[in-house]
């Protein structure tokens, strides 16, 4: 199946970044507005003390803000908690649901996670929803079990199917500089690709399947570049304007 789907590169702050990091954004900002027209839609997940300035102040750069997770209901007893629906009142249109970090540290489960992804829609957010395996999971050769039952489990049956966005982060290549080889690569997107076509049909032809793992300026051409590598989710190399730019360009 081939469909035309805009790239889509996401920056992932996680719990970095105060208020002075804001100038990263005003950096990107101009160079997103100087330099030559990004083919890919922008967006950056910063932490939620900052959201409502940096929907503010990238917007006219057209560069979108999310959030990192939201809560699954939309307000109550929850201490700590922030919920969908006061991320898009932050000014987010994007909320990363189910990162590893969140199902390792928080035991987020795939029925939370959907849970979470059907409150972002419901809230006019369109959820990255995080899946991936772990090392010993790819030494065992059941990464595409494990990530297929992530898939299954972690998407909604939501009419809104296109909000959906899919994001394939290998655990192991988080933060640590190694990536799968591009074959590998490819062959996971194409597999998930599969699924979400004889779930959704049509609809899921048309959507986004980031890559994320040491996603870097080095390697970002030719991973982003393989298909069915929708665009790519960036932790570290998000944090330099530099850095994510030159990804953004890679597209
Ligand atoms: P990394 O993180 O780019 O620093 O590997 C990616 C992520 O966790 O989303």
């Amino acid at each position: 199946v081939t469909t035309t789907i805009t790239p889509l590169i996401a920056g992932n702050w996680k719990m970095n970044g105060l208020r002075g990091s804001l100038e990263e954004l005003t950096t990107l900002a101009g160079m997103l507005t100087t330099g030559e027209a990004p083919r890919a839609l922008v967006v950056i997940c910063p932490p939620a003390t900052i959201l409502a300035a940096v929907a503010r102040q990238g917007a006219s750069a057209g560069i979108l803000a999310g959030g990192q997770d939201c809560h699954a209901v939309a307000s109550g007893a929850h201490t700590g908690d922030v919920s969908a629906s006061m991320l898009a009142d932050a000014g987010a249109q994007y909320v990363i649901v189910g990162h590893s970090e969140r199902r390792a540290n928080h035991g987020e489960t795939d029925d939370q996670v959907r849970a979470k992804a059907e409150a972002a829609i419901g809230s006019g957010l369109k959820p990255i929803i995080c899946v991936g395996e772990t090392e010993a999971q790819r030494d065992g050769g059941t990464a595409d079990s494990v990530v297929a039952a992530q898939l299954a489990a972690s998407i909604p049956d939501a009419a809104e199917l296109h909000q959906v966005i899919i994001a394939y982060e290998p655990i192991w290549a988080i933060g640590t500089g190694r990536t799968p080889s591009n074959d590998d690569i490819a062959q996971m997107h194409n597999s998930i690709r599969r699924q979400l076509v004889d779930r959704f049909g049509d609809k899921g032809a048309s959507i986004h399947i980031l890559y994320g793992g040491s996603l870097k300026p080095q390697n970002a051409r030719e991973i982003l570049q393989i298909e069915n590598v929708n665009g790519g989710l960036v932790g570290g190399a998000s944090l330099l304007a530099k850095d994510f730019y030159t990804i953004i360009s890679a597209v």
